[in-house]
């Protein structure tokens, strides 16, 4: 069944005119670059469980990759013009849009910010371009939420780094060139960068997953792994580092699933228009015009204060705790949006020739991940009361 007109997205309360010209034009270049490279494709990565790999050097060149990034390589862009490029890239997958934020603002980010001159000059050209992958590796097998728990031990032997642990549930790990590993040592928690053939560091993929398919998530062992001396990122001391890395990604993610669950309201407002039961077309019933007009207004409100949000980061005064309600919100809209979409097709809302089901499995795992709905929760109300309830 095809549903016709393009892909216009949703702007009830004309966000539009909020947005600069630039700002305009690289939404519209990434929306079309989606439309023709994206969607032709996504589908058969997503069953097959594979990443489209040949798209990498696309995005790399369209600058996509550290795009907030000034220098070396990286098209220096503001905020809001970052959160749109995820918008758009998670209108066509989940999976897609998690390549771009991990390469950024997981792996270019602290390179970026707490990586010594040569590391910078080695790796941030090269992975602007995509011509190496990135990784983050932070979440263990027994330690996900609590990181600061972790398990993973860095000591110093003469002038080398000695690394033995394994982290679990990593975007990219087995695909990556480089990765940002993070592990206890007798100073606390410091990150270093582990290059792929390293031995002792093997990067076995999960499998079996229903929610990301579209994407690489593997396990990171280190047994132990010799690293030298100037594999440590200088400027990363203590968790706090760690958990800047984790603002950058958050921040792209409230955006990205706000792109989301507009796909997910144009296939279902389309589908309601065209479906006929009981005579006319199911958009002509209350029940569903309820549904429609419940993820119209989330979607309205998320895009105002992405945008808000954004220009916060811009203006160098957005807080953590912000962007933890952003990523909160925008889960939960566009996990509801997929709820009330799949409804509304059906027996085709569980057909992958609609994207509305892989946009409802992908939402689980985005849901989970860069902190639950719980932790941010948590955060916010340790904002609001002044105590920390986490424990
Ligand atoms: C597809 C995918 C890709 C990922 N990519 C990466 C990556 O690239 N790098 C990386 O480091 N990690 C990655 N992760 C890991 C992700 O960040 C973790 O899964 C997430 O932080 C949650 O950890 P956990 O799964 O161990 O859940 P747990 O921490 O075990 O939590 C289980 C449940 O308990 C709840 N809970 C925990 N603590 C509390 C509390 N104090 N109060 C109330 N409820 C609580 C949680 O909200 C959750 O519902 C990825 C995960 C997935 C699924």
């Amino acid at each position: 069944m095809g549903l016709g007109a393009a892909f216009q997205g949703l702007d009830y309360a004309n966000v539009e005119s909020l947005l600069s010209d630039e700002e305009k034009l690289i939404r519209d270049t990434v929306r079309a670059f989606v439309t023709d490279e994206v969607l032709p494709v996504i589908e058969r990565h997503f069953r097959d469980g594979t990443f489209p790999n040949n798209l990498i050097p696309t995005i790399g060149a369209m600058g996509l990759l550290g795009a907030n990034i000034q220098g070396y390589g990286c098209a220096g862009l503001g905020a809001v013009a970052y959160g749109l490029i995820m918008q758009e890239l998670e209108r066509g997958d989940s999976g897609l849009r998690s390549f771009v934020s991990v390469q950024g603002g997981l792996v270019m980010y602290p390179i970026h910010a707490f990586g010594s001159e040569a590391q910078k000059e080695r790796w941030l050209p090269a992975l602007a371009k995509g011509e190496a992958i990135g990784c983050f590796g932070l979440t263990e097998p027994d330690h996900g939420s609590d990181p600061g728990t972790m398990a993973t031990r860095a000591v110093k032997k003469g002038d080398k780094w000695i690394l033995n642990g394994a982290k679990a549930w990593i975007t990219n790990g087995s695909v990556a060139d480089i990765s940002v590993v993070w592990a206890k040592t007798d100073d606390g928690i410091r990150g270093f960068l582990v290059e792929k053939g390293t031995p002792g560091y093997t990067t076995p993929d999960h499998t079996g997953k229903f929610s990301l398919r579209a994407s690489v998530t593997s396990e990171l062992i280190l047994e132990d792994v010799e690293l030298k001396s100037d594999a440590i990122l200088p400027g990363a001391k203590g968790l706090k580092p760690a958990l800047m890395c984790l603002t950058q990604a958050r921040y792209g993610i409230a955006w990205g699933v706000i792109g989301l669950a507009q796909c997910v309201f144009d296939e279902a407002l389309k589908y309601s228009q065209q479906r006929i039961v009981f005579g006319k077309p199911i958009a002509g019933f209350q029940l569903t015009q309820r549904k429609l007009a419940w993820m119209a207004t989330e979607i309205t409100k998320s895009q105002l204060l992405n945008l808000q949000v954004g220009r916060l980061k811009e203006a160098g005064s957005v807080t953590p705790q912000q962007v933890s309600m952003a990523k909160m919100n925008g889960c939960r809209v566009a996990r509801e949006c997929s709820h009330f979409a799949r409804e509304i097709l059906g027996a085709s809302g569980i057909a992958d020739e609609f994207q509305t089901g892989r946009h409802f499995c992908n939402i689980e795992a985005v849901y989970t991940y860069e902190g639950t709905d719980d932790i941010h929760t948590l955060i916010v109300g340790e904002e609001l009361t002044g105590i920390a309830a986490y424990k």
